[in-house]
């Protein structure tokens, strides 16, 4: 049985290429110089590949910002106002796609996230006249790498179906016109790598989606191709993060070697793939999950790849990872502060690839009892751990009843309290949160993490930064105030700190975008809120000011989705105990006299199931998780709700149900784009179209904020609209950010006038 990983993390277990990009964007280090990070990191992370066992090593998954943007500069799409630019392709003109130009005024690409994952993708632009032309193409040079130093590469691209259907058109342009010249461009890239790699792997994630009707209309014919274009070399269909459902004929009748299944996701629908398979294809299972950072259940795993094996042959049967572990953490080695019981229970991603190894030589009947029994022991001994359940906690949850999951009265008559109490003008200007997370306020939570500053020190030291704060938007004339989030490292980590069941790695980074990387806290047990987790700040802030406050908690799905989450309990349940808590925490908020309170849900969207069929499900617990976090205030009390790079279509009805007073959305980068869902859902309350985008550098100017808020105007009544960023500005400094707010309030001040004189 062979044996491969769809992917490895790109980061290093250290975190080397985010310093290096960061480096070389402050001017510190040169192209060539990050060059040789990016090669570095690619040969430790095939010798991990290699060491573990694996049959190959994966090529073409390492990626300086985002592998879809490389994609499209592959294939030469790039984008009119890009492309003039009088620069090297890379890396100047590519990270000016992913970032932006500051000097030259050019704003970045959209960027959104990867399916249900937290890692963002650059979407790709398709414009009128562009033609598909293969550049140059890394992976053919990374192949060769590989080889050189005697590994044997699987190449893994984007494949044209997955690719297609995450760009966006421009006006006037049709992405499948463009598929006779992708096809040709893949061609010649297939035909580039197959002298060098024995196999491709071409990821079709979008086979576990409900695929538009065109793109499957095009799938045959794309895949034909690229047969024809591989000769010798053997091509993978990879699908992740769910199961094929209706696709799983078109899945089957690819014509590739190898059809990749996840099976974490998939299980379901094992045996009838393998009932189905075409005598020329081959199976690979994916039964290490690059979604989570738990030990495979090992004996589970053999049992089925040794089934998979007795009906189909062992060498039709190959054992991986269910889908890149570019979500997971580099390596579990570098932990020694975890609790030892909740360590025994994890594996990282080089760990990962040693699973894989071993699940496959285990169901060829290699002698690995003894890997197997403690792997078993490590399992139970988690599963058994007193320190996850908390009675008290079961109690409590069997106590939610139907009045706890709604609001007093309706919107209107919850609209109208509020005003009454916050007097706000139209068009109120408001935050995200966060403010910029400056050299002092680092070096301050630096300090008394490491013990050289006391709690008191430190507390004195944030409510600075919180008075600061407070006053630059007092002279800013913002409407309604934020205490800026300087105690928090990360708006999930900060909660999980302070919330019983939760525990944290030290080392366990994962690439969010760019060079942002995350650190997901887990949820090994029952979660409880012991104390108050923000009320002392944000009653600080609301000390300082006669301007109304807004608080801000992360929701309960978020903390879910951006945890690594236990599983032996469904995660709805998990995730009700966490509403449980925040719902907690907003009654405190309100006692203390905070009167808005903003529940972000950044991630509610990236948790929704590929497949429709599963989605509903997933929507009415998230919904009423949201709500019972929610619920508990006054009518006087406004709600808010952040959500940012997300796709509402079909989603709106269930956004609406989440009944928030003010929902701030992510807008400004498709241009108010996403706005028009909500129009034409006739969405009930309040919005916030972000009009400024925060992941640039770039400062909007003043008629460009007024144009998109005019937009916005077109689809919304000026009455039900708010003014505000994108997102929060912890990553931007405060000249930006000053620079840019002021555009906004004077933006927002001029729109409320011309709707005055045209009344
Ligand atoms: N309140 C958070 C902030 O401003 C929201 C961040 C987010 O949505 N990702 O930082
Ligand atoms: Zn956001």
């Amino acid at each position: 049985m062979q044996t491969h990983v769809l992917g490895f993390p790109r980061m290093g277990a250290a975190r080397e290429l985010k310093f290096a990009l960061e480096r070389h964007w402050r001017g510190e280090l040169s192209a060539s110089d990050l060059a040789a990070v990016g090669r570095d990191l690619m040969v430790r992370h095939w010798n991990v590949q290699r060491d573990a066992g694996l049959t190959y090593v994966t090529v073409g998954d390492f990626s300086f910002y985002d592998h879809v943007l490389d994609t499209a500069v592959m294939f030469g799409l790039v984008p009119g106002r890009f492309a003039a630019l009088d620069r090297p392709l890379f890396p100047d003109v590519l990270f000016a796609m992913a970032r932006g130009d500051a000097d030259r005024n050019l704003p970045a690409m959209d960027m959104t996230k990867w399916f249900d994952t937290n890692y963002h993708y650059i979407v790709p632009e398709i414009a009128p006249g562009m033609t598909p032309r293969l550049g140059r193409a890394t992976v053919v040079d990374d192949a060769r790498l590989a080889v050189s130093l005697g590994h044997r590469p699987k190449a893994a691209l984007v494949g044209p179906l997955t690719f297609l259907s995450l760009c966006r058109e421009e006006e006037g342009a049709d992405r499948f016109e463009l598929l006779p010249g992708i096809m040709a461009t893949y061609r010649e890239l297939v035909q580039q790598l197959s002298p060098l790699c024995p196999v491709i792997q071409i990821d079709e994630p979008i086979l576990c989606t409900d695929m538009e009707r065109q793109a499957k209309a095009y799938f045959r014919p794309a895949c034909e191709m690229l047969r024809a274009a591989a000769e010798e070399t053997r091509l993978v269909l990879a699908t992740y993060f769910g199961g094929l459902g209706s696709n799983l004929d078109l899945a089957l009748s690819s014509g590739f070697d190898i059809l990749h299944l996840d099976a974490t996701r998939a299980g379901h629908e094992l045996s009838e793939v393998a009932r189905r398979l075409p005598p020329a294809m081959s199976l690979s299972l994916g039964l290490v999950s690059g979604r989570n950072i738990w030990k495979t259940d090992l004996a589970r795993a053999v049992e089925t790849a040794r089934g998979m094996a007795d009906l189909l042959g062992p060498d039709r049967v190959m054992v991986g990872s269910s889908c890149s572990l570019l979500h997971c953490p580099v390596d579990l080695e570098r932990e020694t502060a975890l609790d030892p019981v909740v360590r025994r229970t994890m594996a990282f991603a080089v760990q990962k690839c040693r699973e894989a190894a071993v699940i496959a030589e285990a169901a060829e009947g290699w002698d690995h009892a003894a890997i197997l029994s403690r792997t078993a022991a490590d399992l139970a001994a988690g599963r058994d751990n007193p320190q996850a359940r908390d009675p008290a906690v079961r109690r409590r949850l069997e106590g939610v009843v139907p009045t706890m999951l709604s609001r007093k009265s309706p919107f209107a008559e919850r609209k109208k309290a509020q005003q009454e109490r916050l007097g706000l003008p139209l068009l109120p200007t408001t935050t995200i949160g966060s403010f910029p997370q400056t050299a002092a306020i680092r070096a301050a939570r630096l300090a008394l993490r490491r013990g050289e500053m006391d709690q008191s020190a430190y507390r004195a030291a944030m409510q600075a930064a919180i008075a600061d704060a407070v006053s630059r938007q007092e002279a800013l004339s913002l409407d309604v105030l934020v205490h800026g989030e300087p105690e928090r490292n990360d708006m999930v980590e900060y909660f999980g700190q302070m919330l019983a069941g939760f525990c944290f790695t030290e080392n366990g980074w994962v690439q969010s975008y760019g060079s942002r990387c995350v650190k997901p806290p887990v949820i090994f047990g029952d979660v409880s809120r012991p104390h108050p987790m923000t009320v002392d700040w944000i009653g600080h802030a609301q000390s300082l000011t006669e301007k109304p406050v807004k608080g801000m908690l992360t929701g309960p799905v978020t903390i879910l989705n951006w945890s690594f989450v236990r599983e032996d309990i469904p995660r709805s349940e998990v995730c009700r105990q966490i509403a449980l808590a925040v719902r907690d925490e907003v009654l405190d908020l309100e006692r203390a006299g905070v009167p808005i309170i903003q529940i972000d849900e950044a991630a509610f969207r990236e948790g929704l199931p590929l497949g429709r069929a599963d989605q509903e499900a997933y929507l009415t617990w998230a919904v009423e998780c949201f709500r019972l976090a929610a619920s508990g205030v006054s009518d006087a009390t406004q709600i808010h709700t952040h959500m940012c790079y997300s796709e509402f279509g079909t989603i709106i009805r269930w956004i609406a149900a989440m009944d928030a007073d003010v929902i701030s959305i992510e807008c400004s980068r498709s241009r108010m784009e996403l706005l028009s869902v909500f129009g034409e859902f006739e969405y009930p309350n309040d919005i916030g179209p972000g009009v400024y985008d925060i992941h640039s550098p770039r400062v909007p100017g003043v008629e460009e904020m007024a144009g998109l808020l005019r937009k916005a105007m077109a689809v919304i009544p000026a009455d039900r609209l708010w003014v505000n960023p994108d997102c929060g500005l912890k990553t931007r400094d405060w000249p930006e950010t000053m620079a840019s707010l002021k555009n906004m309030v004077v933006a927002a001040k001029a729109l409320r006038a011309e709707i005055a004189a045209g009344q």
